[in-house]
């Protein structure tokens, strides 16, 4: 059987195995089983050498029952519909797990802003913003940070829609700059999410932390930040990886040596003549393994070869449902992406309601906060997997479509 490797179908079969599990019938899987809203946009931008060059942007928004819908936007070459349509669904399931009042929203922009300057990159954000303004909004759906995207390209289109509506609208997007009513707290998030799914799983399992050999794919935002919380806390990062290539050293590497040197992008391997490649970095003998890049990396193909009793997703769809399969078979705990991930949202939750507000809470209450949340999230979770006997991926969409069904079903949409 070939392997399926879409994102948008496979997520599909999870929900629609999820809501049967849960009692809901036909009706609702044909609800929830594409985003209820979807845009495409066509945006031109003046470059910098006079030419215009029109870029392909989507946002989708998948169900707003329980609330506006909430997710990142993505600025890279192989955003497309479907992956845009699949990650809206992921964010309805990960604002379900942590309760939030949300449902799920992504949008993309098909470009690679590694090539552009910073003044392409604002005429291109606040353009997206020009061109999706009717359906966005703090109380309609409210971007936020994804894939190379930052706070200053928050800071632009927030900036942009407070122009645009004629007042200061903080609550429109999360992942803003500080003094523009950014959450403490927020840049780290998606990290500190993953740090406490990590510690709850090995719990489970027995492990230390600081006996722990951890590899980690990816040194972005949140591949970085998480590496330095896991070297600090006295864990041994024994692989490391970026677009490029990957670093290894049984001892584990110097953190902070590479935190110092890696660009923007998260780009370090290049420095370096000895590196393997991303696909030796998951057979390495390890304890703990931690996707934090792109999708579809755990394969039925190299599945069976990973020696780590512990796999959790910081990326997004970053393991197949044959390899999700094949692991869990094979005793490994793995703490899907609509889990391990949702430290990013729930932080943008905690800023939207200080926007809202207007009354800051300092980084100790937002951690504070975001660890009742997440240990909470990760128990049900877990709990749901094993007394139902199935893989935590599809304990946790059972665990976060509960709310979005229930609230359709009230409304009367089903
Ligand atoms: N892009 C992040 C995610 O996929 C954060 C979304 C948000 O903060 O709304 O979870």
């Amino acid at each position: 059987m070939v392997e399926n490797l879409n994102l948008f179908t496979s997520t599909q079969e999870v929900i629609k195995d999820g809501l049967h599990k849960l009692g809901f019938g036909e009706e609702m899987y044909e609800l929830l089983k594409e985003p209820m809203r979807m845009m495409t946009v066509r945006i031109p931008v003046r470059m910098d050498d006079g030419s215009v060059q029109v870029f392909t942007g989507f946002r989708a928004q998948h169900n707003d029952s329980v609330g506006p819908t909430k997710g990142g936007v993505r600025f890279h070459p192989d955003v497309d519909e479907e992956e845009v349509k699949a990650m809206s669904m992921w964010m309805t399931i990960k604002c379900g797990i942590v309760d939030l009042p949300y449902g799920g929203g992504k949008g993309g922009i098909v470009c690679d802003p590694r090539t552009m300057s910073m003044n392409e990159i604002e005429r291109l954000s606040r353009g997206y913003v020009r061109a999706i303004s009717q359906i966005v909004g703090p109380t309609k759906d409210i971007p936020a940070p994804d894939v190379f995207t930052n706070s200053q390209i928050m800071a632009w289109m927030m900036d942009e829609y407070s122009h645009l509506r004629e007042n200061d609208s903080p609550g429109f997007i999360t992942g803003k700059p500080i003094v523009l009513g950014g959450s403490q707290g927020r840049e780290k998030a998606t990290a500190q999410g993953v740090t406490i799914c990590i510690e709850e799983a090995a719990k489970k399992r027995g492990l230390k932390i600081q006996d722990a050999r951890i590899v980690i794919q990816g040194f972005g935002n949140a591949g970085s930040f998480l590496s330095k919380f896991l070297y600090d806390a006295g864990a041994k990062i024994v692989g490391i990886s970026d677009a490029y290539g990957a670093l290894h050293d049984p001892d584990g590497l110097d953190i902070d040596y590479l935190l110092d040197r890696r660009d923007s992008f998260g780009t370090v391997t290049t420095l370096f003549e000895n590196t393997i490649s991303n696909k030796e970095l998951f057979e390495l003998d390890c304890d703990i393994i931690v996707p934090a890049a792109v999708a579809n990396q755990i394969t039925a193909e190299n599945a069976p070869n990973i020696k780590a009793s512990i796999v959790v997703e910081a990326a997004n769809g970053p393991t197949t449902e044959e390899a999700t399969r094949i692991l869990t078979d094979k005793g490994v705990l793995l703490v899907p992406d609509v889990l391990a991930s949702a430290g990013g949202v729930t932080v943008s939750y905690f800023e939207w309601v200080q926007n809202n507000q207007g009354y800051y809470w300092t980084e100790e209450e937002v951690n504070e906060k975001l660890r009742t949340k997440l240990v909470e999230a990760f128990e049900n979770v877990y709990h749901t997997a094993e007394t139902r006997k199935i893989n935590m991926r599809l304990a946790a969409y059972m665990v976060g479509l509960r709310n979005t069904a229930e609230a359709s079903r009230f409304r009367g949409w089903v």
